[in-house]
């Protein structure tokens, strides 16, 4: 047993004279022990040690015999003896004392609001009534429940407000989560882009309708903000390549609000002059297709589709055999 307990247990033992009225009782008159003393005799149990081993919280059983009514309330008295105080006064059951790992705050079980429920008695405050889990009357369990209040404001946006307290309610959970995999239709979730077969064209980036999609500001990138999609669907409908795929899904993880890098490609240059001409796999993308196309059959054709429009122009020029004009 520890010493801290032992210490506890002591305090309570030497209590237990002390709220009984049969000690001075029976120092007066000597007689035998009736049924009426014993309803007189006060019941302590439930000791609850703080913390910091200063002070003990218990329950006292008292009965009121004409009454016909039997109620409890907590009491605490310092560890090393002195004076015992009630601290509570419902008139109903208080039971179960536990203190929170800090010493800050009590629970206990109290019948004061009907039903067993679990209250907290704050150091400085009122007490408070909290979500009680059906089937436990444990106040240590309840401790569990206990998290501290949102400090966000609600946002205009619905969705920013929601993202706020899901964000507050994931801090709290007692099992912490990163994921939370959610039902075809949710209005949460990600995108999964095949960088196979995507070829950059960024035609997704001006369809989506929330600015969840976005292009790089310094090189070819598509970026996604998981937290904005609402997976309308929008941008899977609007991609050529078919490349898009939506995954439903409740993502807690703080980076999910910034912007991810879901493809990047490399920068095709102009073969005539090195402007940058777009990315190199959407130039490939082109050449594949237009391969075969009766248009490009000529000698050079497919090459001049790897120029920009200025050396496009001058290189069908001089192919041409035209006559320059110092020449006339
Ligand atoms: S599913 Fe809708 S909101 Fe999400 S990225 Fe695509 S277009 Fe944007
Ligand atoms: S995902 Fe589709 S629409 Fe978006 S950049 Fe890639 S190919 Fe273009």
């Amino acid at each position: 047993m520890s010493r801290r307990l032992l210490s506890g247990l002591s305090a309570l033992a030497a209590l237990l004279t002390l709220v009984s009225p049969l000690a001075a009782d029976d120092a007066a008159a000597k007689r035998p022990f009736t049924l009426a003393d014993l309803y007189r005799v006060a019941g302590v149990a439930d000791p609850a040690l703080s913390p910091d081993s200063k002070s003990v919280v218990y329950a006292v059983t008292t009965n009121d015999v004409k009454a016909g009514t039997r109620t409890q309330a907590l009491w605490r008295v310092d560890a090393g003896g002195g004076p015992a105080r009630p601290i509570t006064f419902s008139g109903a059951r208080d039971s179960h004392p536990f203190f929170s790992p800090d010493g800050k705050t009590l629970a206990f079980v109290s019948t004061r609001a009907g039903d067993p429920q679990v209250f907290f008695l704050p150091t400085a405050g009122a007490i408070v009534l909290l979500f009680f889990p059906e089937g436990s009357k444990s106040a240590q369990k309840a401790w569990a429940l206990l998290v501290s209040a949102a400090t966000f404001a609600a946002a205009a946006d619905k969705r920013t407000t929601a993202a706020l307290a899901i964000a507050h309610l994931a801090e709290h959970a007692p099992v912490p989560q990163r994921e939370i995999a959610l039902p075809a239709g949710a209005p949460f979730g990600t995108i999964l882009v095949d960088r196979a077969t995507c070829t950059m064209c960024l035609a997704c980036v001006g369809s989506c309708p929330e600015g969840a999609l976005l292009d790089g500001a310094e090189k070819p990138e598509l970026r996604f903000i998981e937290t904005k999609c609402v997976q309308c669907g929008i941008c899977a409908a609007t991609c050529p390549e078919r490349s898009i795929a939506l995954v439903p899904r409740l993502n807690l993880a703080p980076d999910a609000r910034a912007p991810r890098v879901v493809n990047e490609a490399a920068i095709f240059k102009c073969i005539g002059c090195g402007k940058p001409l777009g990315t190199e796999k959407m130039v490939a993308n082109m050449l594949v297709k237009l391969a075969g196309h009766s248009m490009f059959a000529a000698p050079g054709a497919l090459d001049r589709l790897k120029m920009c429009a200025d050396c496009r122009v001058i290189d069908l020029v001089k192919s041409e055999g035209s006559l320059d004009i110092r020449d006339v």
